[in-house]
């Protein structure tokens, strides 16, 4: 049973029950649940007091800070929308969210040049020590409305653009406390969260991993300790100051946490790692087993479902089957998941296929883009992933690959993602990402861009390197190029961006190249 079904209604109850518990912090600030409503009551009328109203779209450019939940719960309150934009974004691209959204207002964090692009008229400007939102308070006696429909626009979360144009992924207050009603109602392994969890909130906020990881812990009333940066020897300095017991990550911030753990182990209270949002290495997920002694949950999904569809609990990172491993495990309990026939779009429970998701975490729809929304989502709530998967014949989904990413090279398909599994067993190797290249004769070239591991034992050789992937794989799967390159392009949650590297025909890092 769900007592609330609105965010307001959330801290409210929350406040009830446990009013001194500590609800949010950060590095300057600490707030209870009972402290946390009441300011969030006097921002919001400050939001009222600025002309904003239901429906209207505010923006927050800054790092992960206690400020931007409070505006966050402040927006909903209202019933207004909140629009987190990534602090990392070019001037150009906040500008365009700018647009595409309709700001009224955008509080920008003081540091943060990007804003200096924008409007002067809807920008507000807000410190990053004390309490930023000081001067936006507002104590007069108007109360806000509430919103208190779950079918409500509370937050406008722009896709990252790994693949296109980024586009305002609308979600409501029911996508974003479906998970806890979730829990109790199937017993599952997360509705073991306690009031006395710690959870960090590290992800960026301008994705749903930082957003809906928040609120997640929240529903839970637990503790949020909101981290502003992703430096991996502060966070575990912090999981062991502040006895944080959960966390979510991206495999990218995972790497770097176990790599820093191995060099300077630490004895930590983690409860449970939930990770995901992109693939995982078979080594990396080694690695963390050896390092971390907590549960392991893997997540997947999108900003359009509201983040977490499928899961790979706990026990499953124990089975001897790697299969199960290499999964993304099953459908949440409110989630039904399948795969459209490439050929007729038939929906089939299993084979291979774009996997399709419904459930109540099934975005509201594009803003303002009711074409792509119906591209997206059909008639009966089936909402496209664009991910390529198979479904296994136990529920389980494997994710091949993203359908955009999938290289054609002579009329056959490869899937990037099956090629830098196999590179990554080479113990040579800590980072890879597989592309095609336009190529006169093939159609695509498969290219390979590597990132060497610096302490590995094992010196690199590409001609080794192709004769070990040609005994695992089709030869016309086997990359045509190698690069070794530095770092890889990634985006703010560390996703690798595969696009860059096909415009490019070659990386300005890139070091050596070996044509094969
Ligand atoms: P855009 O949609 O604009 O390309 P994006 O890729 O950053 O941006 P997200 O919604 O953040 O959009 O990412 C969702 C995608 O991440 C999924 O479609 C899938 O390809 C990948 N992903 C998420 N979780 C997993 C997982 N556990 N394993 C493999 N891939 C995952």
């Amino acid at each position: 049973w769900q007592p609330y079904t609105t965010l307001s209604a959330l801290l409210a109850y929350q406040a009830a029950c446990q009013p001194d518990a500590i609800a949010l912090s950060d590095r300057e600030r600490a707030l209870t649940y009972a402290a946390l409503d009441a300011s969030v009551l006097e921002v919001a009328r400050g939001l009222v007091f600025e002309g904003i109203g239901a429906e209207d779209r505010i923006g927050y450019i800054g790092r992960n800070s206690l400020a931007y939940f409070e505006l966050l719960f402040a927006a909903a309150r209202i019933g207004a929308v909140m629009v987190p934009v990534g602090w990392q974004l070019s001037p150009r691209e906040v500008a365009a969210i700018v647009t595409d959204a309709g700001l009224r207002l955008m509080f920008a964090e003081a540091d943060v040049p990007k804003s200096a692009l924008l409007d002067p008229a809807i920008v507000r400007s807000i410190g990053v020590h004390g309490d930023p939102l000081n001067h936006w308070r507002h104590g007069g006696s108007s109360v806000p409305q509430r919103s208190d429909d779950e079918r409500d626009v509370v937050v406008q979360i722009y896709t990252s653009g790994t693949t296109g144009e980024p586009k305002g992924v609308m979600l409501t207050h029911r996508n974003l406390l479906r998970q806890r009603f979730l829990d109790k109602q199937a017993g599952l392994p997360w509705a073991c969260w306690k009031g006395d969890d710690a959870s960090l909130i590290s992800m960026p906020v301008a994705h749903i991993s930082g957003t809906g990881w928040a609120l997640y812990g929240l529903s839970y009333g637990a503790h949020g300790i909101i981290e502003r940066d992703f430096n991996p020897a502060d966070i575990l300095a912090i999981v062991e100051k502040e006895c944080v017991t959960r966390m979510f990550v991206v495999p990218a911030a995972l790497d770097m946490l176990t790599q820093e753990q191995a060099a300077r182990p630490r004895a930590i209270g983690l409860r449970c790692i939930s990770y995901g949002g992109a693939p995982i290495g078979q080594r990396l997920l080694q690695e963390v087993r050896a390092h971390f002694a907590c549960d392991l949950v893997q997540l997947y999904g999108l900003t359009e479902s509201t983040g977490a569809a499928l899961a790979l609990w706990p026990h499953d990172h124990h089975s001897a089957d790697p299969a199960v491993l290499r999964s993304a495990g099953v459908a949440l309990p409110d989630v039904e998941v399948r795969v459209a026939d490439f050929a007729s779009g038939a929906l089939e429970p299993h084979g291979v296929g774009e996997v399709m998701l419904r459930g109540s975490g099934v975005m509201a729809g594009y803003w303002q883009r009711q074409a792509e929304t119906a591209d997206a989502i059909d008639a009966d709530g089936w909402l496209k992933t664009g991910d390529i998967g198979e479904l296994k014949d136990d529920g389980r989904l494997i994710i091949l690959d993203r359908r955009k990413d999938m290289i054609i090279t002579g009329g056959e398909n490869v899937y990037p993602g099956e090629v830098e599994a196999a590179i990554l067993e080479h113990p040579a190797v800590r980072e890879c990402a597989v592309v095609g290249h336009p190529d006169a004769r093939w159609g695509e070239a498969v290219v390979a861009y590597l990132v060497l591991d610096d302490d590995a034992t094992v010196a690199f050789d590409a001609e080794l390197l192709q004769e070990g992937l040609r005994e695992r794989l089709a030869r016309y799967k086997c990359p045509k190029q190698v690069i070794v390159t530095h770092a890889l392009p990634r985006n703010a949650t560390g996703k690798v961006l595969r696009r860059i590297l096909r415009d490019a025909a070659a990386t300005a890092g890139a070091q050596d190249a070996y044509c094969v």
